[in-house]
């Protein structure tokens, strides 16, 4: 295939990205905007394969097995565990980048003999030692990431005794080399520092995240997102490929705006969060709560409800477990038959990953215009009659805005407690995701409707119908 056309090829690619994502900012366009960017991705990838010749048969091996994995666990990953399978990929696209960078290293610099001579452009290895530390940090800093967010590693921020100056020597330390790696053209020297590169990368993704809590594991996924796409487009000038610098570019730049309103969304600077430690359990003496929490049952909720002219539900991570999504929308029909204005009040970092509630509630075909977003709804929430909060905890805590000594202070919530009655499901007295005790389920105003969600509000459909 002549270069005219492979470029031409991946023009067309990088063009399909670019539209799909923008497709992506809405919820109407975003399944077709998913299919066009892969549309575009196995253009890229069939062209590649085209140029490099069909005959790569361990490129062939790892396309199979790669697809295999990922087609069986893209079925089977349950949406509460997604955010997990999004930090493993992030991961393993920062370990293919680093490796791409290393194949470049060993065959074009090793055994091309450019190593040997010393005659090579310093911004080829530039961009190699650059993919090289990004990929590797990317790899191991997911892989923590994963961890917390699966809960087989502690959520609570853990951090050395002297973090900040082991920090400092890592980075130090590999820049040096890597600056060493570019200038000093001895080539055993110089494979030992490309180690040193590669090992500091490692040894960074895993004690920059090991300090930071699980809560704020949203922000670090999309961060790790965007380094990842770095890495991508380092590997993309190491082997001079257009359409994985476009990628790797696209995949950066919006990881990284995807982070800035992360940050936004919890009301957190970046630099907080990185070298702050919220969301673990918090260490501090523990956040009082007066008061007690009143049980209720789906026959009484179902009087008031029934004389209700306005509803929110404030969905959470709890309906996303008990997938309790249809019958909420089955509810909200019945309330709206009856007269009542029903809306869906979305907390932006509710449930375990960006836009969680939104997905799941499209899912059970809620119309777009009944989900409100946080400022819109709190707006509206102090002239609701009931607000039922499905599952949700840390992003309907007053604390958040209450509580200074709080580790969730400063996090914009859903302001449910304004509503006029509040009816909270939840299994039990179980905590959020924070740690935290909330003091909204111990308010005059609201009962609690213990149990399943998708139990609770099943029972509370029959009330209706019967
Ligand atoms: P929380 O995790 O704070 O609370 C969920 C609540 O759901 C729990 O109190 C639990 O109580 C209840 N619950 C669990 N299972 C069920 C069930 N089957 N039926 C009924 N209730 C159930 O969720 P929120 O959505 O309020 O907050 C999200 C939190 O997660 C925030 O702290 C956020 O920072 C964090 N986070 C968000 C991510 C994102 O990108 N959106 C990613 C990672 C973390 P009980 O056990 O008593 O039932």
């Amino acid at each position: 295939m002549s270069g005219f056309l492979t470029n031409l090829a991946y023009i067309a690619a990088a063009v399909l990205f670019i539209f799909g994502i923008k497709m992506l900012g809405s919820a109407g366009t975003a399944r077709r905007g998913n299919l066009l960017s892969a549309v575009g991705m196995l253009l890229a990838v069939v062209v590649t394969f085209l140029e490099a010749g069909l005959g790569q048969a361990w490129i062939w091996i790892g396309l199979a097995i790669g697809a295999a994995i990922g087609a069986v666990w893209a079925r089977v990953v349950k949406m509460t565990a997604m955010p997990e399978l999004v930090a493993l990929f992030n991961g393993f696209g920062g370990l293919a980048s680093a490796l791409v960078a290393w194949a470049e290293y060993q065959s074009g610099f090793v055994s091309g003999g450019l190593a040997a001579t010393g005659d090579y452009p310093v911004f080829r290895a530039g961009v190699i030692s650059i993919a090289t530390w990004i990929g590797a940090l990317t790899f191991t800093g997911s892989g923590i990431a994963f961890g917390k967010l699966s809960g087989r590693l502690s959520g609570k921020p853990q951090a050395l005794a002297q973090q900040k100056k082991v920090m400092l020597l890592l980075f130090g330390g590999g820049i040096l080399a890597a600056v060493l790696f570019l200038f000093l053209r001895d080539q055993a020297f110089g494979y030992l520092l490309f180690l040193v590169v590669l090992a500091a990368g490692l040894t960074v993704g895993v004690l920059g995240t090991r300090p930071i809590g699980g809560g704020d594991m949203p922000v670090v996924i999309a961060l790790l997102n965007s380094l990842s796409g770095l890495a991508a487009a380092g590997a993309g000038f190491a082997i001079e490929n257009n359409v994985l610098i476009v990628a790797g570019c696209l995949v950066g730049c919006s990881g990284l705006i995807l982070t800035v309103i992360m940050c936004k969304a919890m009301n957190r600077k970046l630099v907080a969060v990185l070298f702050g430690g919220f969301g673990g359990t918090p260490d501090g003496p523990a956040v009082e709560v007066d008061g007690e929490m009143k049980a209720s049952n789906p026959g009484d909720a179902y009087y008031v409800l029934e004389a209700a002219h306005s509803v929110a539900f404030v969905p959470g991570y709890g309906m996303a477990v008990a997938q309790a999504q249809h019958v909420v929308k089955e509810l909200a029909d019945l309330l709206e038959a009856r007269g009542s204005e029903v809306f869906f009040a979305i907390h932006p970092v509710a449930g375990r990953m960006p836009g969680h509630m939104n997905v799941l509630l499209a899912e059970a075909d809620v119309p777009y215009e009944q989900l409100l977003e946080m400022e819109a709804a709190n707006q509206r929430l102090p002239t609701v009659d009931v607000a039922i909060v499905i599952g949700a905890n840390d992003v309907v805590n007053p604390a958040a805005a209450e509580d200074a000594s709080s580790p969730i202070y400063g996090m914009p919530i859903v302001e449910a407690r304004q509503a006029r009655t509040i009816y909270a499901l939840k299994r039990g007295q179980g905590a959020g995701f924070s740690g935290l005790p909330n003091q909204l389920y111990f308010l005059p105003q609201t009962s609690m409707l213990y149990g399943d969600a998708k139990e609770t509000l099943s029972a509370l459909v029959k009330e209706f119908q019967s």
